[in-house]
C-alpha cells in the first residue's frame, strides 16, 4: 500500500485532513516519509542547501558561534547543537573552522536533532572524528548553555494554511476523490489564534502558521535565557506571513505537492515574526543572509580560498560565493535571526 493509498483510506474514514497533517505524513511517516526514507540533499537529490554550496557557510557559522561563546566568558561546558543537520556538512565545516579556538571543542557536547535515520547515519559518517549525540526532539537537549544553529529546518515544519473569509477563516484541507488527492477549503470557522490577523488582512488573503515552530523556539530560547548561549535560525521567509508559500520540489524543480506523497520535498516560507514573538529571550533584527555573511568576512575568506584555486575549481568557487551572498540569488531570499541572552551582545553579524 502506498502513502497515497493510506492517505485516501484515512480521508475516506475521517474526512479531509489539514495541510499540517498531510505534510507531517509526507515528510516523516516512518515507512514512507520523504526524510525518513531518502537522501534528498545534494546535486543527485531534490534540493541543494548553503552548506552544500560552499564550505565557507559552515565555517563562518562556526566562527560566529565561537565568538558568541567567547563574548559570554567561554563557559566550560555547553551544548553545541544543530537542528536538521542534513548530510552533516555544516557541522563538519563548523568544527574544522573552530579547531583553533582555545577550549571551544573541549567544552562542547555536540547534539544533532534529526528525525531521519538515513540522514542521521550520513551525519555520523561526516562527523566520524567527533563524539555526537542524536536526538529526535529539542526537548531532549541538556538544560545548560546552548549554542545552536538551524539552517533550512523551520521551512520543513508542517504548516496550517487559512484563507480569510469575512470575520472567520477557512482552512486548506486535503480531500480525496477516486484515489486522487485534492486541495480544498474547509468550512468558515473562527480561529482565536488568528485574532490578531483580522486587523491586517482582507477577505481572500492567505496566511500560514507552523504549529510546532513556537514550542521549538520556546525550548531553545528558554535555555539561552536561563543559561546563556546563542541561536542562529537561517531560512527562506519573511517577517509576517502573508500569501500561499506551500511548495513541493523534486529533482530541483517545483512539482504538484499532491502528485506523489512522500516523494517530493514539501516546504513553506518561514514567518520569522512568529519565531521572534515566541522567543523567551531577546532576538536580533531579521538580517538578509548576504549581509550576515559579508559582516562575518565571507569576502576575505573567499579571496583566501581563491588564492589556492584555478580553472574550473576557481570558477565554481566564485559562483558559490555569489550564490550564497548575491541579492538575486540566496543573499536576500534567505534571512537570519539570532537568539541571545539579556545583558550579552547579539551574535556577530547580527544587530538588535
Ligand atoms: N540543515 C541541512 C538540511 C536541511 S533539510 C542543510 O542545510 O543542508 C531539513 C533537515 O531537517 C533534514 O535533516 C531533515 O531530516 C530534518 N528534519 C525535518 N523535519 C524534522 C523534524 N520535525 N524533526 C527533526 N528533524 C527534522
Amino acid at each position: 500500500m502506498s502513502l497515497r493509498d493510506r492517505l485516501c483510506a484515512r480521508i475516506a474514514a475521517q474526512g479531509p485532513i489539514s495541510l499540517a497533517d498531510y505534510m507531517a505524513d509526507c515528510l516523516l511517516h516512518p515507512e514512507f516519509g520523504y526524510y525518513t526514507t531518502g537522501l534528498p540533499i545534494g546535486a543527485a537529490g531534490d534540493f541543494i542547501t548553503a552548506p552544500e554550496i560552499s564550505q565557507m557557510f559552515g565555517e563562518l557559522i562556526g566562527l560566529c558561534l565561537a565568538q558568541a561563546w567567547m563574548d559570554q566568558g567561554s563557559p566550560d561546558r555547553f551544548t553545541l547543537a544543530e537542528l536538521g543537520p542534513g548530510r552533516g556538512t555544516l557541522m563538519a565545516d563548523l568544527l574544522r573552522a573552530t579547531r583553533g579556538v582555545p577550549g571551544f571543542h573541549d567544552a562542547a557536547d555536540i547534539f544533532l536533532i534529526e528525525a531521519s535515520a538515513p540522514l542521521a547515519a550520513q551525519q555520523r559518517q561526516a562527523l566520524a572524528d567527533h563524539s555526537v549525540s542524536h536526538k529526535a526532539h529539542v526537548d531532549a537537549l541538556p538544560d545548560g548553555p546552548l549554542f545552536v544553529v538551524a539552517n533550512e529546518f523551520f521551512d520543513a515544519l508542517p504548516i496550517r494554511q487559512f484563507t480569510r473569509a469575512e470575520s472567520h477563516w477557512r482552512e486548506t484541507q486535503i480531500g480525496a476523490q477516486d484515489g486522487v488527492l485534492t486541495l480544498g477549503l474547509g468550512p468558515e470557522l473562527p480561529q482565536p489564534a488568528l485574532a490578531d490577523r483580522l486587523g491586517d488582512t482582507r477577505a481572500g488573503d492567505v496566511i500560514e502558521y507552523a504549529p510546532f515552530a513556537a514550542p521549538i523556539i520556546d525550548t531553545l530560547g528558554s535555555r539561552i535565557a536561563r543559561h546563556g548561549g546563542a541561536g542562529l535560525i537561517i531560512d527562506y521567509g519573511d517577517w509576517h506571513s502573508l500569501g500561499d508559500t506551500f511548495q513541493a520540489l523534486q529533482n530541483h524543480q517545483p512539482v504538484d505537492p499532491l502528485a506523489e506523497p512522500g516523494r517530493a520535498d514539501l516546504t513553506a516560507h518561514v514567518d520569522f515574526e512568529a519565531l521572534a514573538v515566541a522567543a523567551p529571550c531577546p532576538t536580533t533584527r531579521l538580517t538578509p543572509q548576504g549581509v550576515f555573511l559579508e559582516r562575518l568576512g565571507i569576502t576575505q575568506r573567499a579571496q583566501a580560498l581563491a588564492a589556492g584555486l584555478n580553472g574550473t575549481a576557481l570558477d565554481r568557487h566564485i559562483a558559490a560565493y555569489r550564490r550564497l551572498t548575491h541579492r538575486d540569488e540566496m543573499g536576500n531570499l534567505f534571512k537570519v535571526i539570532g537568539l541571545f541572552p539579556k545583558d550579552s551582545p547579539p551574535p556577530p553579524g547580527l544587530e538588535i
